[in-house]
């Protein structure tokens, strides 16, 4: 999608810290980091949050899911959050899927 930020940064038109892309995902560091470490995984393809998850799509997400692990694994990440924010009550400011990967501190459960 031409206007969304994160197509943007996926076609390089935003620069961004890169920490891994395959053929189907990219992961770059958050530019507001809100753990000591604080990375996004989003698709290549635009998908606006979870809402619009179906069988036609599904399989990016497992993907992305394979990648959350092996990152974690290859960072040493023993204890990590997986966040996805869906609409703006919860918290979503931009509508292409991603998800939040948090580690390095003490988290609060619930959420605030
Ligand atoms: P949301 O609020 O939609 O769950 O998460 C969006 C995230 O994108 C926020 O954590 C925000 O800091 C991050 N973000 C917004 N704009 C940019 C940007 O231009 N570059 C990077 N790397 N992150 C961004
Ligand atoms: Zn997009």
């Amino acid at each position: 999608m031409s206007d969304c930020l994160f197509c943007k940064i996926i076609a390089g038109e935003i620069p961004s810290a890169k920490v891994y892309e395959d053929a189907l995902c990219y992961a770059f560091s958050d530019i507001a980091p809100q753990a000591p470490v604080h990375f996004l995984v989003i698709p290549k393809a635009h998908i606006a949050s979870v809402s619009q998850v179906d069988g036609s799509n599904s399989g990016v997400v497992a993907h992305i899911f394979e990648v959350i692990a092996q990152l974690a694994k290859e960072q040493g990440l023993e204890s990590y959050r997986v966040v996805s924010n869906i609409g703006e009550q919860a918290g979503q400011s931009v509508f292409h899927l991603h998800f939040h990967v948090l580690s390095g501190r003490d988290m609060t459960w619930p959420p605030g």
